[in-house]
């Protein structure tokens, strides 16, 4: 087995349900062999739905990530944008936005809620070459076909120093490294790659970028305001309020090594 970023030997990681995981020797990333994933069928439309304020704070880090590197509002795409929630809060900052999204009815929800989407791969979009300021790829690059091609062409998509902010799940993490498959993210029926911070910035690299910024952050730490997390959490059900509460310092611990469970990397077109 060959790595799909860096085409080192892989071998086999663990077994989950009837999925191999495969890990590369060299920049640790991992691929689920010989999925064949079955179009729409991993949409959580409802929970995004029904956790819009959780989900508010858990972007507003990415947001914020992105925005600092810009004096005025600019335009902005995201790759499974899903109900537009991301991109509600750029909007109402003043930014251009655009989404592109698989799933009709999230598509839908969010074109009514006036978030412009387009219903579509990001692959077969028809969206202009140097035409955006940031694209943001937020836990979607690991379901897609090919993110050789999704980074190649997000690539061309954007302005002259334009920025890229992938986030996806750490499976460098000491989590993924030591619950193997019983890791909370591994979903093998759904996640086709696994990405480590090496793996990410071998892909970016390869494809025309260079990476700027990157965090691994776990628990409330992955979200813009911590304490508003547990504000939230302990309005909306004791047994998240707790669970925030008591992994909080391990979390932190995490969060400072780069070992979290979270994965984001912001990386500036070359
Ligand atoms: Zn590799």
């Amino acid at each position: 087995m060959k790595c799909f970023i860096c085409d080192s030997e892989a071998g086999l990681f663990c077994k989950k349900d009837n999925f191999l995981i495969y890990k590369c020797g060299t920049c640790g990333s991992g691929f689920t062999e010989g999925l064949e994933i079955k179009k729409g069928s991993y949409h959580r439309d409802e929970v995004y739905i029904g956790g819009r304020d959780q989900f508010v704070n858990i972007f507003r880090r990415r947001v914020e990530l992105i925005k600092k590197y810009f004096k005025d509002p600019g335009k902005v795409l995201e790759v499974g944008s899903s109900i537009g929630t991301m991109l509600s809060i750029f909007k109402k900052d003043s930014w251009d936005v655009r989404g592109v999204e698989i799933s009709p009815k999230a598509a839908r929800y969010a074109l009514e809620h006036g978030i412009p989407t387009t219903y579509s791969t990001i692959e077969k979009a028809d969206f202009p070459e140097e035409s955006f300021d940031a694209v943001i790829i937020n836990h979607t690059l690991e379901h897609l076909e090919s993110p050789k091609d999704v980074i190649k062409k997000v690539n061309s998509l954007l302005k002259k120093d334009g920025l890229i902010l992938i986030d996806v799940p750490n499976f460098g993490s000491l989590s993924a490294q030591m619950q193997k498959n019983k890791w909370l993210y591994l979903l093998p029926e759904e996640h086709r790659w696994h990405f480590t911070e090496e793996g990410i910035e071998r892909l970016l690299s390869d494809n025309g970028f260079k990476v700027i910024e990157k965090f691994m952050p776990s628990g409330v730490f992955d979200y813009g305001s911590p304490m508003l997390e547990l504000w939230q959490a302990l309005k909306g059900g004791k047994k998240r309020f707790f669970k925030d509460l008591f992994m909080a310092v391990p979390a932190l611990i995490l969060t400072m090594t780069g070992k979290g469970t979270s994965l984001t990397v912001l990386a500036r077109k070359k």
